[in-house]
């Protein structure tokens, strides 16, 4: 258990972790304690100090108490609603790996977050929990015997929690196979734990094989002046970063505040590269938009924004089919084998090929 514990970095003392916690900080009423705790049971509440000491209990509308404060509405499963939405457990031929598609696999040696969103489309599985050194050692065999294997993703939970020795030891090994060329890492670690990001962390993921970081942020209240340091230091040290957000009801569902936070991230040298549409996660209605509503969004950013600071919106297919970008279609083929296009104004011209 010790040996365990060592290979987590030491949050825990720093975590709003508990609905009584909430209630003592005023973070949700005194009578949305059950439903709440019963919420928790799938997806246990935690919030770092630096998340929790940003949500103003006055404010409980807030983009950040939105998204990390557990509400009762997560107790309503609607009938599409499913525990497994994207279908990793289908692709998951070995503990800790999802292999989806022919040249990458998912590698998801933790389960924990440093914080838990609520609207996560992993909440049936992540919570406190490690993959465990055989397991691990069969998920990285399983790579180094896949040559097709050419870019391994590690998330999970979020692999930026594990000690720095955890980290350097995994990067170690996926640099030592030779087919694997990129590795990408999803971390949600500098918007809401930035003061995780230090020299020794930067180091520990530094290697030949180049290091993509794809930060998780959805709203740019998240980007405050600790977490674009942490961004910074990951820039300043060579690696590439790049975004993805989620497009969630009541948090970021209009364009003004899209726009604010694809060019923030810029400013910030991230470049946005998904926005994703909210996956059927059991208990997450009350996050999710029409798709009618992200296509529209999506192409009224077209005439806010510069190429630079477009997201592809994505559709993760729910069972496991994949992604497809889900954006309006600006090319039609007519019947005579012209092209009508639509302008970012929405005016149509004929193109001829
Ligand atoms: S950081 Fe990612 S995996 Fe963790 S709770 Fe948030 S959405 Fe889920």
């Amino acid at each position: 258990m010790k040996a365990v514990r060592n290979l987590v970095h030491s949050v825990q003392s720093k975590h709003v972790s508990s609905p009584e916690t909430l209630v003592e900080r005023g973070l949700i009423p005194p009578d949305h304690f059950e439903a709440v705790t019963e919420a928790c049971k799938t997806l246990p509440v935690r919030l770092t100090s630096h998340i929790a000491a940003q949500i103003d209990s006055q404010n409980l509308t807030s983009p950040l108490a939105k998204q990390f404060v557990p509400s009762p509405n997560e107790t309503f499963v609607e009938d599409d609603e499913i525990a497994d939405p994207i279908g990793d457990v289908t692709h998951s031929p070995v503990a800790g790996i999802v292999h989806r598609y022919p040249d990458r696999v998912l590698l998801t040696p933790v389960l924990s977050c440093p914080v838990y969103c609520r609207f996560c489309f992993r909440r049936e599985f992540v919570g406190d929990g490690l993959l465990n050194n055989d397991d691990l050692e069969s998920a990285i065999d399983y790579i180094r015997n896949h040559p097709e294997i050419w870019e391994v993703i590690l998330s999970g939970g979020d692999p930026l929690i594990l000690s720095q020795r955890r980290l350097g030891e995994i990067i170690d090994a996926l640099d030592a196979i030779d087919h694997v060329a990129v590795i990408r890492v999803h971390t949600r670690v500098p918007v809401v734990d930035p003061h995780r990001v230090t020299r020794t962390l930067t180091d520990a993921l530094k290697r030949k094989t180049p290091v993509f970081i794809v930060l998780h942020c959805n709203h740019a209240d998240e980007l405050v002046p600790e977490a674009r340091d942490a961004i910074a230091q990951f820039v300043d040290n060579g690696f590439p970063v790049l975004s993805q957000s989620v497009l969630l009801k009541d948090v970021n569902d209009n364009s003004d505040t899209l726009a604010t936070l694809m060019k923030t991230l810029v400013q910030c040298r991230v470049k946005p590269y998904y926005l994703h549409h909210g996956d059927k996660a059991q208990g997450t209605s009350h996050f999710r938009t029409a798709l009618a509503v992200g296509r529209k969004l999506i192409s009224q950013l077209r005439g806010q924004l510069s190429g630079l600071c477009q997201p592809t919106y994505m559709l993760d297919i729910p069972g496991g089919h994949g992604k497809i970008p889900a954006a309006e279609d600006y090319l039609k083929l007519e019947n005579d084998g012209s092209w009508t296009v639509v302008d970012w104004k929405g005016n149509t011209h004929q193109y001829l090929d």
